[in-house]
């Protein structure tokens, strides 16, 4: 199941469950779309992978043992985990790489 992290690794704005501007990588690294699009290019700092909208996990058990409800967000804020100078070098060599190609 997908780990729904509560804030953006870089700048650490919040990223509810329902936020329209949560992006995540292939490994659940989450971002918001202002850094992914301004700062990271599409290019995860963590594994290089590019990113895509988090789906919203729906709030209340439409099928049984599903939803928020049983499922809630995680509330452990992540950090980052690469050097500014790390991420701007990765960024650099992927941004004009599509993801299918790294
Ligand atoms: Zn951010
Ligand atoms: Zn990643």
């Amino acid at each position: 199941m997908l780990e729904l992290r509560p804030n953006c690794e870089l700048c650490d704005g919040d990223l509810p469950p329902d936020a329209a501007n949560a992006r995540i990588c292939t490994y659940e690294c989450t971002f918001c779309s202002d850094c992914v699009d301004g700062v990271l290019l599409d290019v995860c700092p963590n594994c290089g992978g590019g990113f895509q909208v988090r789906p919203i996990r729906p709030a209340r058990a439409w099928r049984a043992g599903t939803g928020l409800v049983n499922h809630p967000a995680s509330t452990v804020r992540a950090r980052p985990e690469q050097s500014p100078e790390a991420i701007a070098e990765l960024t650099a060599r992927l941004k004009d790489v599509p993801p299918a190609d790294r």
